[in-house]
């Protein structure tokens, strides 16, 4: 194999496509069978009565879930998404109320807040895991803090000792978005198991998929009977159920149906086993990695066990001597494929800039409720901004069925690129040159 990069014309270090995701077999089709057989699809009802908590499926799922996360209850909804909403809404959080949360997140960790026709307050994120700084959270609390939204992102667990700290000091409730990474521990305990309630997600994307679907996780036997209601119907139980204080009770239709259920069962079978991989493939190319000055592979804290839903690494643009754009267009040249940043920092979005949610009468910041004062101002999440302009990349690399070879092709292109890094500043500064021109 020569040595020339592949932008510049050698031959590139890898060809093949690295493998999408693939962890479904005989047992999810044997479980879907079954379920077909069954002539029951779904067996929710939105009234009082045994199927207000849906069909057998539905609850052995949720049992299993419960048992495997060590939890009094998981509650099931059709997506990760509405499982957020349901978790916000059981905790009681309205009009008014304020939760802090991460702007370095999928959108939906946001916006579980607004639907609730609560504030979303942006805190920073550290620039090691990724994940809230309980700094950050801590100037952020103000009087109409409800809240605290905490997003265990790409996988790693956030600090929960210092956050659960901080909550308890404001009296306020700790909720976990726990969707990329299911199966993380943090002091040998599973992330989504530290707030009042967490959350995990069943999509396609994530470690473990029931195609669509989400769970909340909670050992609060209150916060489990508004989730049931806020995934179905409570409106049309309250009075049966003899439930006195009604708010957030109003239900939609978050059910997950037998079918999904049934493979959401088996892949909870097959998630140890995804983790065992994509712990073994983090690791081994962390370790290759760290030889190479000015890119920070993924951290993993002492106390953590990271679920590797990305791989995420800091370029050092000025310790590497080449703009980040570079290094992903080499990478990218060399069959590797990465991507600059995550999302832009959800304060940026339309929504959130111009305050337009639920009408346009500016609902929920000037509608009458809330007598806070957030600002979503360029700038109020420093870190995050800078990892998003600057240094981060990322890679869905480490997933089943790729191997260590797949890993070690990851690391052969990032040595050949860091031992040209003089010619790729000559092709930067063309490029540059041409800008200029052009
Ligand atoms: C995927 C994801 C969600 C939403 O889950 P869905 O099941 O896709 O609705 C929420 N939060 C985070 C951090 C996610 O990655």
């Amino acid at each position: 194999m020569g040595t020339e990069l592949a932008l510049l014309g050698g031959a590139p270090v890898r060809t093949k496509p690295f493998a999408p995701q693939h962890a479904l077999g005989e047992e999810e089709k044997r479980a879907v069978l079954r379920v077909l057989d069954s002539g029951v699809l779904s067996r929710f009802l939105g009234e009082y009565g045994e199927d207000f908590r849906g069909g057998p499926q539905v609850r052995e799922t949720e049992d299993a879930y419960a048992r495997h996360f060590n939890v009094k209850h998981a509650i099931s909804t059709n997506s990760g998404t509405t499982a957020l909403h349901t978790a916000v809404a059981a905790a009681q959080i309205g009009p008014g109320d304020e939760v802090i949360v991460s702007p370095y997140t999928m959108s939906a960790s946001a916006t579980c807040i607004l639907m609730q026709n609560a504030i979303p307050v942006f805190a920073d994120v550290r620039d090691d895991t990724f994940c809230l700084d309980p700094r950050s959270v801590e100037q952020r609390i103000t009087p109409h803090t409800r809240g605290i939204m905490v997003v265990h992102l790409f996988g790693h667990p956030a600090e929960m000792d210092a956050i659960r700290e901080i909550a308890a000091a404001s009296q306020i409730a700790v909720l976990e978005d726990a969707a990329q990474a299911i199966g993380a521990t943090y002091q040998g305990r599973y992330v989504g198991t530290f707030g009042q309630a967490g959350v995990l997600s069943l999509n396609y994307h994530k470690l473990i998929h029931a195609g669509e679907g989400g769970i909340v996780l909670t050992d609060d036997d209150t916060v489990a009977t508004r989730a049931r209601m806020v995934r179905n119907h409570g409106e049309a139980v309250v009075e049966d159920l003899g439930w006195q204080d009604i708010a957030n009770t109003v239900g939609s239709n978050y059910r997950m149906t037998e079918i999904e259920a049934a493979i959401a069962y088996v892949q909870l079978q097959r998630l140890e086993m995804l983790l065992d991989h994509r712990r073994k493939l983090g690791a081994h190319l962390t370790r290759r990695l760290a030889e190479f000055d000015g890119i920070v592979p993924p951290a993993v804290a002492p106390d953590a066990t990271h679920s590797y839903y990305v791989y995420a690494i800091r370029v050092l643009p000025e310790r590497v001597g080449i703009a980040r754009q570079t290094l992903v267009q080499a990478l990218r040249a060399e069959g590797i494929p990465f991507a600059e940043g995550y999302v832009r920092p959800l304060y940026y979005q339309p929504l959130y800039q111009q305050r337009v949610a639920y009408g346009h009468a500016g609902c929920p910041w000037t509608c009458g409720h809330y007598k806070g004062q957030v600002t979503y101002a360029p700038g109020i999440c420093p870190t995050a901004e800078r990892l998003h302009a600057r240094e981060l990349l990322l890679a869905d690399l480490c997933h089943y069925p790729l191997t260590t070879d797949d890993m070690d092709d990851v690391a052969d292109a990032f040595e050949r690129i860091l031992e040209n890094v003089d010619a790729l500043r000559n092709w930067e500064a063309r490029q540059n040159e041409g800008v200029a021109k052009a």
